[in-house]
């Protein structure tokens, strides 16, 4: 049984939470993810791994409350019990010796990230990473990014801390500067993927985009986390979470995500996809 072994908020909202799951622990790679019930009567929530301690036996997650299922995670307090805990899913990131690489994150995003962060590190890269907040409250995981950074930029929407603007701005300022830069990793909102995916696009460099579609199952069999890449349909449980930024759909991929978003906030809410799947198994 998976355990809180710690539960720290460290902005508004965003907690980061250690979890007793030694199996997940040890065999957890970069860019995978587990899905959580916290409650019996949760719905499912897929969160990207921040980090494994396998000595321990822990995995770090970072969440942000917003929905009711992720505020009742967030809630559990230190020694709770965990309804389910599954994992770890999704492919891991492509880890090898690329050079120069910037790691974006915006908000939460930042978390995703930072375990690729920190293996690409490791594999000998050169790593800079922009991190986005809204304003300086916002900001996560400075200290922790400065330990795997050869230079961390923080950037806040309103100038309250680090460099003013989008991490956008940041990263087209390092072209601007002429910085060699071979690969990019970006996680975070939809419309920053998006565009970070139009500026590397232009300058011709490797981007990966960590997805974050609706998710029921986190293995691809509900079909929620379909996605449009080159054309095709990807299940970003199975076949992700990470894509290639410059093939991916965005417009569609907003589109699904806001689909739910009004009803998800209501206590009444049932998900659909599940009540979609309980039909199904009731119909066999
Ligand atoms: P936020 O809305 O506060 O944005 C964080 C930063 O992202 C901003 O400071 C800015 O630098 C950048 N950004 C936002 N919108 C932008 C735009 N239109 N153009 C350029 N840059 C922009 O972030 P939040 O409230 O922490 O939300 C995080 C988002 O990340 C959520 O939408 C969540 O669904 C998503 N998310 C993604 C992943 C993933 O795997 N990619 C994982 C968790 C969460």
């Amino acid at each position: 049984m998976a355990t809180i072994r710690s539960n720290k908020k460290i902005a508004p909202d965003i907690f980061q939470l250690e979890i007793s799951a030694p199996l997940i622990a040890d065999k957890f790679k970069a860019g995978q993810f587990v899905v959580v019930r916290p409650l019996s009567e949760s719905e499912r929530i897929p969160l990207t791994i921040m980090r494994g301690d396998q000595e321990k036996g822990t995995i770090f997650l970072v969440v942000k409350a917003v929905g009711l299922s992720t505020k009742e995670l967030c809630g559990l307090p230190e020694g709770a019990e965990i309804c389910d805990l599954l994992g770890p899913l999704g492919q891991p990131s492509e880890i090898d010796q690329f050079g120069t690489v910037v790691i974006v994150g915006g908000g939460v995003g930042s978390a995703v990230a930072f375990a690729v962060a920190e293996a690409l590190k490791d594999a000998g890269n050169k790593i800079i990473t922009i991190s986005g907040a809204r304003n300086k409250e916002f900001v996560i995981l400075e200290k922790e990014f400065s330990e795997i950074s050869d230079e961390l930029i923080i950037t806040t929407d309103d100038g309250s801390y680090g460099k003013n603007g989008f991490v956008t701005d940041a990263l087209r300022s390092l072209y601007e500067e002429g910085r060699k830069i071979n690969r990019v990793i970006a996680a975070g909102p939809v419309p920053m993927m998006k565009l970070i995916a139009e500026i590397t696009k232009l300058h011709q460099t490797p981007t990966v985009a960590s997805l974050n579609p609706v998710m029921v199952d986190g293995i691809g069999m509900c079909g929620g986390c379909r996605v449009l890449v080159g054309g095709e349909i990807r299940f970003a449980g199975v076949d992700g979470p990470e894509s290639n930024a410059h093939l991916v759909n965005f417009d569609s991929l907003m589109r699904r995500n806001t689909a739910y978003r009004e009803i998800e906030q209501r206590k009444e809410h049932e998900c659909k996809l599940d009540a979609a799947i309980r039909e199904e198994e009731t119909d066999e």
